[in-house]
């Protein structure tokens, strides 16, 4: 199923569009344990998983588009394959497209990926933008596009104000969903919202969450997303600084708290960064599945 079909017809009916993220597992040996991650997460009921892009390395090695058909098929779980174009040649885009097309995959995130200092950087796309415009040419009606947003701005704008207006170039090249960067301060959230519908952008955005139950997820995720950590936040991490068990259960806890408050502000979907851990992920769902 399209993926803009489903938040039509869920926000139609006022519920939330509620997802997950996955990501394919680093090493081969451990390949399989992602359908075992999938199989636990059933229980959520999501509305679609989608399956992260690897933005280096080689397009044979890439298991982003078996993982999403793989997902789809044997769990009839919609599923929305991400593809990044930084370090990609027209052609090699031209193929994964074409490879998503035939695995029976139906919606792709387009995005550009990170340019990492000393990685090579192909310089046939620059934006995302671009690669929406390349999915449409490739499939028109096939593919259904969704795009990432950043309540806060990306890291290489000068102001929010132009990150949504390079956003409108997203949107323009076929962009019918977008999702957002995680965030912990729905109050941005909000803001970023109101400033896009004041702009004219009325495509469905669904908040990104990530439930932050270790330490080392604060300084890597927290740090590289950018995202500011509001003060019952790092409340929440100076008081359980030193027991792992407390913090796991409040980062829960803090993840819930954000997604009712979302939900109950007429958010049109929560796409929950589950990190491949299906418990952190269910125990969220738990919390809010009276609302979903
Ligand atoms: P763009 O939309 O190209 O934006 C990048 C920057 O350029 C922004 O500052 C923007 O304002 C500006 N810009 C955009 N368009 C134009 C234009 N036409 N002209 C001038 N400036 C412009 N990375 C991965 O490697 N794999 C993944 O699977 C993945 N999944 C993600 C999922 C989500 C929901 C999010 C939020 C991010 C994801 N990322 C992923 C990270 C993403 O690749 C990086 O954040 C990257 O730096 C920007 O990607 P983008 O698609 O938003 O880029």
């Amino acid at each position: 199923m399209k993926i803009p079909e489903i938040y039509s017809q869920k926000n139609r009916a006022g519920k939330p569009v509620f997802s997950l993220e996955v990501f394919p597992p680093k090493r081969k040996k451990n390949k399989d344990s992602i359908y075992e991650a999938v199989e636990k997460l059933k229980i959520t009921n999501p509305d679609f998983i989608s399956v992260t892009y690897g933005a280096g390395g080689n397009i044979a090695d890439n298991s982003t588009c078996d993982i999403a058909a793989n997902i789809k098929k044997n769990f009839d779980i919609e599923t929305v394959a991400h593809l990044t174009c930084i370090n990609s040649t027209r052609e090699d885009v031209k193929v994964m497209i074409h490879r998503f097309k035939d695995s029976n995959i139906e919606n792709v995130m387009a995005l550009r990926g990170d340019i990492v200092p000393g990685e090579e950087i192909k310089r046939e796309f620059t934006h995302a933008n671009e690669l929406a415009i390349e999915i449409q040419r490739q499939c028109h009606d096939d593919l259904e596009i969704l795009g990432a947003c950043y309540p806060e701005g990306h890291y290489e704008s000068q102001s929010i104000e132009e990150d949504i207006q390079n956003l409108k170039y997203k949107i323009g090249a076929g962009v019918k969903v977008l999702i957002s960067q995680l965030f912990f301060d729905n109050v941005k959230f909000y803001g970023f919202i109101s400033r896009l519908r004041d702009d004219g952008i009325r495509v469905p955005v669904s908040a990104g969450i990530m439930p932050i139950v270790k330490s080392s997820q604060i300084e890597k995720t927290v740090q590289l997303s950018g995202a500011c950590m509001p003060h019952d936040f790092t409340e929440m991490i100076a008081l359980y600084e030193h027991d792992k068990e407390g913090l796991y259960y409040a980062g829960i806890d803090y993840a819930i708290r954000q997604c009712r408050d979302l939900i109950n502000h007429g958010t049109e979907g929560v796409h929950i960064y589950t990190m491949n851990d299906p418990q952190v992920a269910i125990k969220v769902w738990e919390g809010i599945r009276d609302l979903l």
